[in-house]
C-alpha cells in the first residue's frame, strides 16, 4: 500500500498517536518510521493525563504530589504542591509509554526512513519507494521544516535511570545558583537529572556513596508558528521543541495532534508553543543560574493561572 488518506512519519509518541487519530477517524492510514527514540523520564501533565482519558478511557504513569525544591545546602526552600490546585501530575519512563500508545494504535506500519517530504503529499523513503497522502502527510521527524526562532543554552544535562531507597511521591528538586538536579520517581526506579554542579545532588540520602552513570544531553530550544506547508502537517519536534524544564514538549503535541484531528483551530496551539518556548528561556537562564530569577520564576508558576499554564489546561 503505498498511498493513504493520511500517511504519519516517525516512530515515536506522537506519530503512533497521530495514527490512532487518523485511523480513530476512519482514514486510511499509513506510518512510515525507522527506529525507535532514545530512552528517558517524561512528566506528563494534567492535558496529558485528560488526552489518554479521553481517547484511551484510561490515565498513564506514576502519580505524583508535586515539586519539593531544595537550595543547594539541602535547605527546603518550597513544596510546590499540585494537588492545592487539583491539578495531576504524573511520571513515567519515555519507552513504557510508547507502549502504552502502540497498543492503541492499529494503523498499517512500514519500517523504513523518510528522506523527501514534499508539500504536494508525496514522500521518498531512503530505499526509494515513493508514498502519497490523499488529505495529509503528519510529520513528527526533525529536519524538514525550518525553526524561525533557535535558542541555544549553554546548560549541559546529565540523566540516569537507578534503583534508590528514597521518596515516591515528589519530584525533589535542588534548584540554587550554579546547582541544578531533579530526582523523579516513577514504577519502580527513579531518573536522575543534574546540570552544574552534581554533588549537592550525591549529599541526598538515599543516593550519597551509590555509583551511578549518567548519559550526557545537550539541547536546542526552537519555534516555528509554521506548522502546516501544503498537504504536509509539522508537529511536535519537527517544528518546535520545549526546554525540558517545561516538562511540556510531548504533552503539548498530543494536545495539537488532538485539535488537528477534532477540526479545531491552531491558534491556540501556536500561541501556546510560543509562550511556553520562551516561559522555558525564563526557566533555562534562572533555574540553577540566579537566585532571584529562581524565587521570582516559583513566584509566577506557583498559584492557579502558573499551574494552569504549566499543565496545559489554560
Ligand atoms: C531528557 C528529556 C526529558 C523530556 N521530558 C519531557 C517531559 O517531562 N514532558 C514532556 O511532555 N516532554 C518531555 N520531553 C520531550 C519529549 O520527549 C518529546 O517532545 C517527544 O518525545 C517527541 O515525540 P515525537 O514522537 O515527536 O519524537 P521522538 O520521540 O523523537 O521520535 C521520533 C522518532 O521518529 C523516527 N524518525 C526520525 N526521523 C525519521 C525519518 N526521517 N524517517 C523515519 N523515521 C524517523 C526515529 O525513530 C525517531 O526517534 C523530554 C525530552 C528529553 C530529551
Amino acid at each position: 500500500m503505498n498511498t493513504a488518506d493520511y500517511i504519519i512519519v516517525g516512530s515515536g509518541a506522537l506519530a503512533r498517536f497521530a495514527a490512532f487519530k487518523s485511523a480513530q477517524k476512519g482514514f486510511s492510514t499509513l506510518r512510515i518510521g525507522s527506529g525507535l527514540p532514545f530512552d528517558r523520564f517524561l512528566i506528563l501533565h494534567e492535558n496529558a493525563l485528560r488526552s489518554f482519558e479521553r481517547n484511551f478511557g484510561s490515565t498513564f504513569g506514576h502519580p505524583l504530589h508535586g515539586l519539593k525544591v531544595l537550595d543547594k545546602k539541602l535547605k527546603a526552600y518550597r513544596n510546590f504542591d499540585f494537588r492545592k490546585y487539583d491539578t495531576r501530575l504524573h511520571s513515567a519512563r519515555y519507552s513504557k509509554l510508547l507502549e502504552y500508545i502502540a497498543s492503541h494504535d492499529q494503523a498499517a506500519h512500514i519500517e523504513a526512513k523518510v528522506s523527501e517530504i514534499h508539500a504536494d503529499g508525496t514522500l521518498l523513503s531512503s530505499d526509494g519507494q515513493k508514498f502519497t497522502a490523499r488529505k495529509a502527510i503528519i510529520n513528527t521527524a526533525k529536519g524538514f521544516a525550518k525553526p524561525q526562532f533557535r535558542f541555544r543554552h549553554k546548560k549541559e544535562f546529565h540523566m540516569a535511570f537507578a534503583s534508590l531507597d528514597f521518596d515516591r511521591e515528589w519530584v525533589w528538586q535542588i534548584n540554587d545558583r550554579g546547582s541544578y538536579a531533579a530526582v523523579v520517581p516513577f514504577e519502580n526506579e527513579f531518573a536522575l537529572v543534574y546540570s552544574g554542579d552534581p554533588s549537592p545532588l550525591f549529599q541526598l540520602p538515599g543516593i550519597r556513596g551509590k555509583e551511578i552513570r549518567f548519559q550526557r544531553l545537550r539541547f536546542e530550544t526552537y519555534y516555528s508558528s509554521r506548522y502546516v506547508q501544503g498537504k504536509v502537517f509539522h508537529c511536535g519536534e519537527a517544528i518546535r521543541r520545549m526546554h525540558p524544564h517545561t516538562g511540556q514538549g510531548l504533552n503539548r503535541g498530543l494536545d495539537t495532534l488532538d485539535a488537528y484531528f477534532e477540526g479545531k483551530k491552531l491558534g491556540k496551539e501556536k500561541g501556546y508553543d510560543f509562550a511556553l518556548f520562551l516561559g522555558g528561556i525564563m526557566l533555562d537562564k534562572s533555574w540553577g543560574n540566579n537566585r532571584s530569577l529562581i524565587r521570582a520564576s516559583y513566584r509566577l508558576l506557583d498559584n492557579r493561572p502558573g499551574v494552569k499554564m504549566l499543565s496545559g489546561t489554560l
